[in-house]
């Protein structure tokens, strides 16, 4: 249910974008493009912006400063339309937040029905459909507490999918879960990029980073302080960037 667009160009672009909380100067200048069909990976040290200037781009933050766009809409106009932006954009955190009381598809069939007006039959067959492409059809009537963590992440992602949104942010995905769990998430993750679906995520997973992203943007201090293909993660330019692949190995 994703929606592949043949459309070239950026669907996300910050300028300039400034944010701080308190006294505490959290993006000092973000430039950053994410072109449609691709998928842009945000890598950093901890504590260096990537969450925030994520959450900027769905207006879960405001900016002090700068332009954000996003699928051509202005999100820092303080009167940008909110239910458009979040129709366009489905972000996906690192918990994944299911209602514990609801089965999967019920999970999934909310937002469509509150936000999208869709019937209880239409709404079930889209959740069946995303169930499908995140390999979890047959878990439709379970509930969260009966599957793994890899599995609940991966109904979030479907539940995220159900709004056929434009762009897909993902921050950090895969922290919460062990090791052996990663790996199913990110696949679903690669299948939803070889399908077109233009992404932002930011991840600690530098072999995927490597292998699945058209674009590999490194944070520091609150700004894209080298940016490039997934080459930048073989030859890094800045001393910043050589140490912190360095420290991910
Ligand atoms: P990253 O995702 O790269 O680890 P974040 O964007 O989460 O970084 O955070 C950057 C800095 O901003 C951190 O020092 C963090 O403590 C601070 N920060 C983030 N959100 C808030 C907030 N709502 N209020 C105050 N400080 C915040
Ligand atoms: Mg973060």
């Amino acid at each position: 249910m994703n929606t592949p667009t043949n459309e070239s160009g950026a669907a996300v672009v910050l300028r300039d974008v400034h944010k701080s909380f308190g006294a505490h100067k959290v993006l000092a200048g973000v430039n950053l493009e994410a072109q449609r069909g691709q998928v842009t990976a945000i890598i950093g040290r901890s504590g260096s912006g990537k969450s925030t200037a994520l959450r900027c781009i769905d207006r879960l933050e405001t900016v002090d400063s700068g332009e954000i766009t996003v699928c051509g809409r202005r999100v820092d106009d303080p009167h940008v339309d909110l239910k458009a932006l979040r129709l366009d954009v489905g972000i996906v955190f690192q918990s994944y937040n299911l209602f514990p009381h609801l089965n999967i598809e019920e999970n999934i069939m909310l937002a469509p029905r509150a936000a999208k007006g869709l019937d209880k039959a239409a709404a079930r067959e889209l959740a069946h459909s995303v169930l499908a492409k995140v390999g979890l059809r047959e878990k439709a009537t379970a509930y969260p507490e009966q599957l793994s963590g890899g599995q609940q992440q991966r109904v979030a992602i479907a539940r995220s999918l159900a709004m056929q949104p434009k762009v897909m942010l993902f921050d950090e995905v895969t922290s919460a879960l062990d090791p052996e769990l990663t790996g199913e998430v990110l696949k679903v993750i690669e299948e939803l990029a070889a399908g077109g679906m233009t992404m932002v995520m930011v991840t600690h997973e530098m072999a995927f980073a490597r292998r699945v992203a058209d674009q590999v943007v490194f944070m520091n201090a609150g700004r894209v302080w080298e940016q490039g293909s997934a080459d930048i993660l073989t030859n890094p330019t800045t001393p910043e960037l050589k140490q912190f692949v360095q420290s991910e190995l």
